[in-house]
């Protein structure tokens, strides 16, 4: 018999480093978008591990495919060669129309990649060992001391200093502000297509197209983060594609596996040909057998079940009734967002309590920034879901 569930949170807490103040539920299975908890209470899954579960829970021929590889192997390492790795790195590379492909664990380490790929490409070119890498206000890239020191939040930051040196920060969407920060010495400028935990932003187009310009003209890299806002959630595979804008360096993680801990940096031929090399970089399990088959199932099924024509069509139905909710509350300031990553800007009410209603209620919702909700569902969610969401969300209300 399961535990009661303020036994389970007594024990983690005992146990658990206190690095999260988690709401007292305790998750123990999924089936489609559905969570459950141990004492049998249903949620409609709109945060979906943070943007992870893009395929639900147990989606029909993804569990298959990680049985079949615990079968054969789950890890050899990178001295060796192996089926899953080279054909999700072909995956990867096909769908992104990009060149090569280093698989890591976990976001924050496609970031480590990425910023060492731009400081070697600028190395080889000049030898200097003081290149500065632009990055935002406002931006999430991860909590190890690389990605920390991109991240432009000062809360995450103070404790750990001193932190990688030579990053400077801009103003997202102000391309001006990126140009006052380059030098002779700029290796990078690395953002998030979508800013996810910062509020939800979009990039706008025109500022998208000014730092690829800027990058060219300078030689230097640009290093796209598509960690939150990548593999299918925009309605594009990368959020990147509806720009037209292709980074020198993507970084991916969160929905990569959907649900088992992969992520990788995906360089152009520009990059690949110039950076990193043997002895620059590496990892024991990054690209493993078991990992590398999530991936790869991962961009099967979203082809055979067509998930990206799903999500455009989807969304828009709840970008139409967000709409209305933004519109019917005045405590909504705005909707933001693309496709099935959005956002309500709340003002005058905390939008953790919101949160905490909003599961009472029977739905899982996250925050984003200090006053956004943010809606992150599996990308599989039908219209019913959409209708079903708004209905708890409107009695959190
Ligand atoms: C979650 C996230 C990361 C960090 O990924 P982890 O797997 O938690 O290390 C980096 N960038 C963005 C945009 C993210 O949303």
């Amino acid at each position: 018999m399961t535990e009661n569930k303020e036994t389970i949170i007594k024990r983690a807490e005992e146990a658990v480093l206190h690095t999260y103040n988690r709401y007292p539920l305790v998750l123990e299975k999924g089936e489609g978008v559905y969570l459950c908890d141990t004492e049998g209470k249903k949620y409609l899954d709109f945060a979906a591990g943070i943007a992870v579960q893009a395929l639900g829970y147990h989606y029909p021929g993804y569990d298959e495919a990680l049985k079949r590889q615990i079968d054969k192997l789950c890890h050899t390492s990178n001295l060796f060669y192996n089926i899953p790795a080279m054909e999700a790195a072909e995956k990867l590379v096909k769908a992104s129309g990009m060149s090569r492909v280093f698989f890591t664990n976990s976001g924050t380490e496609a970031i480590e990649g990425a910023l060492k790929t731009a400081r070697k490409y600028a190395w080889l070119k000049d030898k200097r060992e003081d290149h500065e890498i632009i990055a935002m206000k406002h931006s999430f890239h991860g909590r190890s001391m690389g990605a920390l020191s991109v991240t432009g939040n000062e809360a995450y930051q103070a404790p750990f200093r001193p932190l990688v040196g030579g990053i400077r920060f801009a103003d997202y969407n102000d391309l001006d502000s990126v140009r006052a920060q380059l030098t002779d010495r700029t290796c990078a400028v690395i953002l998030e297509t979508v800013q996810g935990e910062g509020g939800i932003y979009p990039a706008s187009e025109e500022f998208l197209r000014g730092v690829k310009a800027l990058c060219e003209e300078r030689d230097i890299l640009l290093i796209l983060d598509e960690i939150q806002c990548g593999m299918g959630r925009t309605g594009h595979m990368f959020a990147w594609q509806e720009y037209g804008v292709e980074p020198d360096v993507m970084t991916c993680a969160k929905a990569l596996g959907c649900g088992v801990p992969v992520g990788a940096f995906v360089l152009n031929e520009k990059a690949a040909k110039a950076s990193l090399a043997p002895g620059d970089h590496g990892t024991t399990y990054g690209g493993n057998p078991f990992a590398c088959a999530a991936v790869s199932a991962v961009f099967d099924l979203f082809e055979e079940n067509q998930i990206i024509d799903h999500v455009r069509r989807v969304s828009a139905y709840l970008e139409e009734k967000l709409d209305d909710l933004a519109e019917a509350y005045d405590f909504i300031k705005e909707r933001r967002g693309k496709g099935l990553i959005q956002g309500l800007e709340v003002q005058g009410r905390p939008v953790g309590e919101i949160v905490v209603k909003s599961q009472e209620a029977g739905l899982l919702i996250i925050t984003a920034g200090s006053n956004v909700l943010r809606l992150v569902p599996p990308l599989i969610i039908e219209k019913k879901h959409v209708d079903e969401m708004i209905e708890k969300l409107v009695s959190a209300f």
